[in-house]
């Protein structure tokens, strides 16, 4: 039975659904107004696999994973510009124009990474009534304030009713010396209120009508109101990074608590961080690596492309609640890794049976099975399919024979948890078998060419479309008859 570490409760816990119907799972999502980045990546693939799970375990699960496009401003969530806005201005856009192209960006690169698309993915700036509606609820329970058109969460009066830190651990002490002195603080009662919605400035471009002032939501808001709308009051999981868990989740516990008398969410699920090379990720330090420049090797801290796969598999070597560290070294052993998985795949589904098995089989599924169901234990199951390509690879040698009801078995096994549960495309180069050869025709076109180049002595031809294939991700071999190449 599946047990996940639940944050709110600082403990594992055997996962019963709320709902007879489905399970429920919010999730929050990009704020677009960039390419995606390895900080994007981990959540992303992180509850694809508890969705992949799930499902498998034969529950109907509504995965909820949202958009921000409005009211994530600056500093603290809470000050400064609002980063769509101001990359609008900079570029000369329609803010929906921003959101709209880094939003088509953000799904090709999941694509690549083969997260499945949620259930619903709704947009912040689609659901302001909802919104207004929620902020609306918590003023009348008497725990908000009007300030000059801005609405403030009275987080002191809260406090005195709920637990104000009952997620993040920290308590109102602890908040008041982290919080810096800022623009607008002077409209709050104090630093720690947070905004529920604030007034437009005159120059501010994205702002709406409301009870209070023309103006947009804070960020907390729109996860509180569309949880609500989508998943209802009370629901199963609620994920994100663990950066998120102060002051957004903290946050939207206490904006549901406040409107509504009682928490939504039973079990709250957090990934670890990435660093890069023991750095913390940050425009200070230069590292920030977008998923694309991972895919294309074009950033000076990588040593070539990483295929998507690679990128998928790497993060699924740790468990979720460990941090990963990136660099080049470490990707190219997880590309070496997933090249062995890849090798034994493809030799088990090329085993033909015999009439029995003469090798010690474990039991792949139940091991698999009972990692999965320790808090997604992805690195666990991964050792156990290396495990079992050790008894692929001796029977493919010949060295051993197994049955062709083990042989079924074991396959249908590996299909299971590498491709359906890791979601680990195992023939990466494409799509299908036809697509598969055009490609692989291609490329020996291509070196054809190169080669008459090279025997016309035409060397400008021939490194042309060496350097080329090089940049791609290719590696090519002369050899004394011809040439070899791999990607
Ligand atoms: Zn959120």
């Amino acid at each position: 039975m599946l047990q996940i570490y639940n944050t709110l409760t600082r403990q594992k816990e055997y996962f019963r659904p709320i709902h007879e119907g489905y399970v429920g799972i919010y999730v929050c999502g990009p704020t677009v107004y960039g390419d995606a980045h390895l900080g994007h990546a981990r959540p992303a693939i992180t509850f694809d696999i508890l969705y992949r799970y799930l499902q498998y375990l034969g529950y109907k699960v509504r995965y909820v994973r949202n958009i921000t496009d409005v009211g994530h401003l600056e500093h603290d969530a809470d000050e400064g510009e609002d980063k769509i806005a101001k990359k609008a201005r900079i570029e000369q856009l329609e803010p929906m124009e921003v959101v709209q192209y880094y939003t088509n960006r953000y799904h090709h690169d999941m694509e690549a990474l083969n997260v499945l698309p949620p259930s619903i993915e709704p947009h912040a700036s689609g659901h302001i009534m909802e919104q207004i509606d929620f902020i609306q609820k918590i003023l009348d329970q008497g725990y908000a304030y009007i300030s000059d058109g801005s609405v403030y969460m009275d987080v002191e009066k809260y406090a005195k009713d709920f637990h104000y830190g009952i997620l993040s651990g920290r308590n109102l002490n602890d908040i008041v010396t982290d919080t810096r002195e800022l623009d607008g603080q002077n409209e709050k009662k104090h630093s720690y209120d947070f905004a529920l919605w604030k007034k437009a400035a005159p120059e501010h471009i994205m702002h709406w009508h409301s009870p209070w002032s023309e103006g947009f939501p804070g960020w907390h808001m729109e996860c509180s109101a569309m949880g609500c709308k989508y998943l209802g009051e009370q629901f199963d999981i609620h994920g994100g990074g663990m950066d998120l868990m102060f002051p957004h989740h903290e946050a939207e516990i206490a904006q549901s608590c406040a409107a509504l008398g009682h928490q939504t969410v039973k079990y709250w699920m957090h990934n670890n961080m990435i660093t890069i090379a023991g750095k913390k990720m940050g425009k200070s330090y230069n590292n920030f690596i977008t998923l694309q420049q991972f895919f294309n090797g074009e950033h000076e801290l990588l040593s070539k492309p990483f295929s998507p796969m690679t990128i998928r598999f790497f993060i699924l070597m740790a468990h979720y609640r460990s941090t990963v560290d990136f660099s080049s070294e470490a990707l190219e052993a997880a590309e070496k890794g997933l090249s062995r998985l890849k090798e034994a795949y493809s030799r088990l589904m090329t085993l033909k049976p015999a009439e029995k098995t003469n090798i010690e089989l474990f039991d792949l599924k139940e091991k698999c099975n009972e990692a999965m169901d320790d808090d997604l234990n992805t690195p666990i199951v991964i050792s156990n399919l290396f495990e079992s390509a050790k008894a692929i690879n001796t029977i493919y040698d010949g060295k051993a024979t197994i049955s062709s009801e083990d042989l079924d078995k074991l396959q249908s096994t590996w299909k299971t948890f590498v491709v359906d549960i890791l979601g680990l495309i195992m023939d990466d180069t494409a799509g299908s078998t036809s697509n598969n050869n055009a490609y692989k025709g291609a490329v020996n076109l291509l070196l054809t060419i190169r080669q008459r180049a090279k025997q016309n002595k035409d060397w400008a031809t021939s490194d042309e479309i060496r350097n080329a294939l090089t940049q791609m991700g290719f590696t090519i071999k002369d050899k004394k008859d011809g040439f070899e190449w791999s990607l």
